[in-house]
C-alpha cells in the first residue's frame, strides 16, 4: 500500500476512492463506487457494521409533508428509490434484507394534532404524489395496535414509510463487496490522518494509501477528520447522540404499520420480532450501554402498543448517532480539499437516505450529473453554523 509519491507504478493513484468506515454509508458508497467502475478500497477500524449501523431498528420515515424543502425533498425521493435498490441488492446477492413498505400510524392527541394532520393530508398530495396516501381515521384498525387511548382525536394512516432489517442489509451490502473484483476490504485499520496535498491517507498499521479522492463515511468520527481538512480542527462540526433500543419476542403480524408517538416508535420485522426506538441522549458515559431509560421507553411501548404488553424482551442495544452540528446530513467536498468528501451526519435517517447520499458522491468522482444537494448539506453551511453557534456566549 505504501507509495513514496503517492502514485503507483503506472503513475495513477492505487485507489479512485478510499472510503473510511464500513456502516451503511460507507457500504453504499463502496458499492455504487465499485458499480460505475471504480477502484475502491474500504477501511474499517473495527468490523462491518460495528459502529451505529449495528442496531436492529431499521425505520424509514419521511418528514411531515408541510413546510416542502430540499432536504424533505432530498428523503423523500431516497425513500422511494430504496424499495428498488434493496431488491436489485436481493436478487444480486440472493440475501432476504427484510424490506417492506409497510406504511406509519400516528395517533393524534389533541384537536390541533388532528387540524394539522387534516392539513397534512393535501401537503402529502402535493408533495409525495398519488402513489402515497396520508390518511385521517377517527380510530385504530386494531385495538392493541396501538391502542385506541392513545388516539382519542384519531389516528393518520400514511402509506410512504417502511422498514427493513439493518443487520441483513448490512450483510448483503458486505456480500455484494466481497464478491467484486475492484474493491479491497480492510477491516480492524484505522484511518489515523490525511495528507490531502499528496493525496494519501495515514494509516494506523503506519502504512500510507494513495488516493483520488477519499470519502469520510466514519461516522461520529468523520466530523474531525473534515473539520482538519477544512483547516479548522478545533471546530465542532458534528457529534454523537446516544440511541438506545430493544427486541422483543411478541410473534407480531410482520404487515403492521410503523407506529410512532412522541419520539417512540414500534416496528415488527419480517420474522415477527418487533423493535422499539429510541432515546436520544446528548449526555452519556458508556456509549454503548443499556441503562433504565431503555426499561422506561419499552414501558412506554407497551402501553402505546397492547400488543407487545407481554413480550419478552430478547435484545438490548445502544450505540451513538452522527450528528452534524447544521442537523442536516453532511455530504459533499470539503471546500479546502476538494478530494476529500464527507458522508456523514445521517442521524435518525441513515437508512433510508445512505444509498441516495453515495450517489451524489459518485457523480462528484466522476463529474457526471448526479441528485441535486440541498445547499444545507454542504461542508461550508455546517462549517457556517457550526462557527456561529462557538461564537455565542
Ligand atoms: C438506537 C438507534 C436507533 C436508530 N434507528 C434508526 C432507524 O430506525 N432508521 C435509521 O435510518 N437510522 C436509525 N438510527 C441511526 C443510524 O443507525 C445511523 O445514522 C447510521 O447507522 C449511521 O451510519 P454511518 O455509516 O454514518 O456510521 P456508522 O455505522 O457508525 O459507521 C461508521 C464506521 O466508521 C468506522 N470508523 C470510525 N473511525 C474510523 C477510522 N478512523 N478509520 C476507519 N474506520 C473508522 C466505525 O468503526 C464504524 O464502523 C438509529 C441509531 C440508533 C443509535
Amino acid at each position: 500500500m505504501v507509495a513514496d509519491n503517492g502514485l503507483d507504478g503506472s503513475g495513477q493513484p492505487s485507489s479512485d476512492l478510499v472510503v473510511v468506515g464500513a456502516g451503511i454509508a460507507g457500504l453504499w458508497l463502496a458499492l455504487k463506487a465499485a458499480r460505475v467502475g471504480l477502484s475502491v478500497t474500504l477501511i474499517e477500524r473495527d468490523q462491518i457494521g460495528n459502529g451505529a449501523s449495528g442496531g436492529f431498528l431499521g425505520a424509514l420515515m419521511p418528514h411531515s409533508p408541510e413546510r416542502w424543502n430540499g432536504k424533505k425533498d432530498f428523503q423523500f425521493r431516497a425513500l422511494v428509490d430504496l424499495e428498488d435498490e434493496v431488491a436489485r441488492l436481493e436478487s444480486e446477492t440472493g440475501l432476504p434484507c427484510g424490506y417492506r413498505r409497510v406504511g406509519r400510524l400516528l395517533p393524534l392527541q389533541s384537536a390541533r394534532a388532528r387540524e394539522a394532520a387534516l392539513e397534512n393530508v393535501a401537503n402529502a398530495h402535493t408533495n409525495w404524489g398519488a402513489r402515497f396516501s396520508f390518511d385521517v381515521a377517527n380510530t385504530p384498525d386494531k385495538h392493541d395496535w396501538p391502542s385506541i387511548l392513545w388516539a382519542p382525536h384519531g389516528i393518520v394512516h400514511e402509506t410512504l414509510s417502511a422498514r427493513l432489517s439493518p443487520p441483513a442489509l448490512i450483510a448483503a451490502l458486505a456480500a455484494r463487496l466481497a464478491a467484486l473484483p475492484n474493491v479491497t476490504i480492510c477491516q480492524e485499520l484505522a484511518l489515523t490522518g490525511i495528507d490531502h496535498e499528496r493525496r494519501l491517507a495515514r494509516l494506523s498499521d503506519g502504512s500510507k494509501l494513495p488516493f483520488g479522492h477519499i470519502a469520510l463515511a466514519n461516522g461520529v468520527d468523520a466530523f474531525g477528520f473534515v473539520a482538519q481538512a477544512h483547516g479548522v480542527p478545533g471546530l465542532e462540526l458534528g457529534g454523537a447522540v446516544k440511541g438506545q433500543a430493544a427486541l422483543l419476542d411478541a410473534g407480531a403480524p410482520p404487515d403492521l404499520p410503523l407506529v410512532y408517538h412522541d419520539g417512540v416508535y414500534v416496528l415488527v420485522h419480517q420474522n415477527g420480532l418487533v423493535a422499539i426506538g429510541s432515546t436520544s441522549e446528548r449526555e452519556f458515559e458508556q456509549a454503548t450501554e443499556t441503562d433504565e431509560q431503555l426499561n422506561e421507553l419499552i414501558k412506554r411501548a407497551r402501553k402505546l402498543c397492547p400488543l407487545i404488553k407481554d413480550a419478552p424482551v430478547v435484545g438490548r442495544w445502544a450505540n451513538v448517532r452522527p450528528r452534524a452540528a447544521g442537523r442536516d446530513p453532511m455530504l459533499g467536498p470539503v471546500p479546502a480539499a476538494p478530494h476529500v468528501l464527507a458522508m456523514a451526519g445521517g442521524f435518525k435517517i441513515s437508512f433510508g437516505i445512505a444509498h441516495r447520499m453515495a450517489d451524489c458522491l459518485i457523480a462528484r468522482v466522476t463529474d457526471t450529473k448526479g441528485p441535486d444537494v440541498p445547499v444545507s448539506f454542504a461542508v461550508e453551511s455546517h462549517a457556517a453554523k457550526a462557527a456561529q453557534a462557538q461564537a455565542r456566549p
